[in-house]
């Protein structure tokens, strides 16, 4: 007989807004807040913590209304201060106050810290836990206790930490979270503790919250729930100050695809959800104004990205093969790199990723697999420049118009005395274009030849000026090769469009304005394929 046994909730926070709020250069305004909220609520997570109302403006008007999200909204704040009533403490008050489902206190439960930082006595460390848990739920609050430094608190007095762990629970805080703080305990040792924790508190009562500083904020999130924990706290792609808080986005896939947990948990966020995880990843990383982390598992744009060309034959046959999971499940997509060692089914699968069709018996494909091998050796990186690559195959399969010729250009760099006297570098750049039986003149100025020459190049296309209109460079990227004797200089462009979506493309030459030049002419004409564009 088979014995079906049912799965158990386990439950997810998010504390992007919050502690991931925290990263060096990362500064959330009001509107990125209620984005990121309702994209995270979208998703099915049980618990999106906001900030910290009272700490700064932000957030104070975040949780200023009710923002009627379906997710658990979470205010974050400190248990009151030592030597204070309950009803008089400014910064509790304006806790109680926010408009939220939930609040999320932190306490000391490390005995050192209460001696120190606190300047305070262990009973009175309890005293704050117990009587701002009863205030938060006599306001008709969901209450959790974020229990700071638990892991170190725990191995110096172990007495003490589950005391404090223990106050909250027995106050009716819903959930009791141990913090790892300073991120440097270790899997085994999670592990073991929480055994401890949940022989006193059940253990859907208990949360984990790791932080990353030995890379395994993850598998200790995930040692956690083996103990019994069952709300995991982490950050969208990890973000949070110094190495990051636990990845969710590693976190979640990890919880829905792989069996260990799949058998035995259900989460908040669903199938379709899933996939929309790497939309989410990338999204959030455009809020931030960052390049997305190629190499992020699951969702990274090389995570399920294959080389040699033997792997790649058998990709096609069976994807299973080479990949732990399918990446469609998480909304990501497989890529087969063209390389040096490609065989003709690399370039097949790359041509059928792009969506060009052509019959693999094609004579044009070997022409194709040769002219790649041949601009590989001078220096051409088609792997890191996908637009390029598949320009290339469009070319030799005759399939690209030619929208426009570039018959001149000009670029000129000056040092000189400004009327001020001081000195000064000018670039200007001049482009003549003809753009059927139009022919125009732009010139720009830019600070560097690069610059001035993309922007003149831009600056006038005639009746395709509208479907570059949106075209921006997020990134440029040089450098020198050394082939035989003579150094050439390899140039990657990234751009992005009105919709987000990137593209690499590449150029190379002993003349980096002419490298430059290339690759700026592959993103524009890649632009205009993708538009669609009329020849
Ligand atoms: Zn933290």
């Amino acid at each position: 007989m088979v014995k079906l046994m049912a799965r158990e909730r386990l439950y997810l926070f998010d504390t992007t807004l919050r502690d991931g709020a925290q990263t060096n250069g990362v500064d959330f305004t009001l509107a990125d807040k209620l984005a990121i909220a309702s994209m995270l609520d979208d998703l099915g997570i049980d618990y999106v913590e906001g900030g910290y109302p009272g700490a700064n403006p932000t957030d104070t008007e975040l949780f200023g209304k009710d923002r009627g999200f379906g997710t658990t909204f979470t205010a974050f704040g400190m248990t009151r201060r030592p030597g204070r009533s309950a009803s008089n403490d400014p910064g509790l008050a304006a806790l109680l106050e926010a408009k939220s489902d939930a609040i999320c206190f932190v306490a000391k439960s490390w005995d050192y810290h209460v001696k120190v930082a606190l300047e305070t006595t262990e009973e009175e460390n309890l005293a704050s836990i117990r009587e701002s848990v009863r205030a938060a739920k006599a306001k008709g609050r969901e209450v959790l206790l974020d229990c700071e430094h638990f892991f170190d608190g725990y191995k110096a007095n172990p007495k003490f930490a589950l005391a404090c762990a223990k106050a909250a629970y027995d106050e009716g805080a819903r959930w009791v979270v141990l913090c790892d703080t300073n991120g440097g305990t270790l899997p085994d040792e999670v592990e073991s503790i929480v055994r401890e924790v949940v022989k006193v508190i059940p253990g859907d009562h208990v949360g984990i919250h790791a932080h990353n500083d030995t890379e395994q904020a993850v598998a200790n999130s995930l040692a956690a729930v083996r103990a019994g924990a069952r709300q995991i706290q982490g950050t969208l792609n990890g973000l949070g100050e110094r190495c990051g808080n636990a990845n969710l986005v590693s976190i979640i896939p990890t919880l829905r695809l792989k069996p260990e947990f799949a058998e035995r948990f259900d989460i908040g966020v669903s199938e379709s959800a899933l996939k929309k995880l790497a939309h989410v990843s990338r999204t959030l990383d455009e809020r931030l104004n960052r390049a997305p982390n190629r190499h992020a598992p699951y969702v990274g744009e090389s995570a399920f990205a294959t080389k040699a060309g033997i792997h790649a034959s058998a990709i096609m046959k069976d994807p299973a093969t080479y990949e732990h999971v399918a990446p469609e499940m998480i909304g990501n997509r497989r890529k087969v790199l063209v390389s040096e060692q490609a065989g003709k089914s690399n370039v097949l699968a790359e041509l059928e990723r792009v969506g060009i069709k052509v019959d693999k018996d094609d004579p044009r494909i070997g022409r194709l697999l040769e002219v790649v091998k041949e601009r590989e050796a001078i220096g051409y990186a088609y792997e890191a420049a996908d637009a390029s690559f598949e320009l290339l195959a469009r070319r030799t399969l005759g399939k690209v118009p030619n929208y426009f010729d570039v018959t001149q250009f000009d670029v000129n760099v000056e040092q000189r005395n400004n009327a001020k006297g001081q000195r000064v570098t000018v670039t200007m750049a001049v482009v003549k274009v003809k753009v059927g039986d139009d022919n125009m003149i732009s010139a720009a100025e830019g600070n560097g030849p690069v610059n001035a020459l993309d922007l003149a190049l831009r600056k006038d296309l005639g009746k395709y000026q509208k479907y570059i209109a949106g075209l921006k460079l997020t990134d440029y990227r040089v450098r020198i090769l050394n082939s035989g004797t003579e150094a050439v200089t390899r140039v990657l462009i990234e751009s992005e469009d009105e919709q987000g979506e990137r593209w690499t493309t590449v150029g190379v030459s002993p003349n980096i304005i002419d490298a430059s030049f290339q690759a700026l002419m592959d993103s524009i004409i890649f632009k205009l394929v993708k538009s669609g564009a009329p020849a």
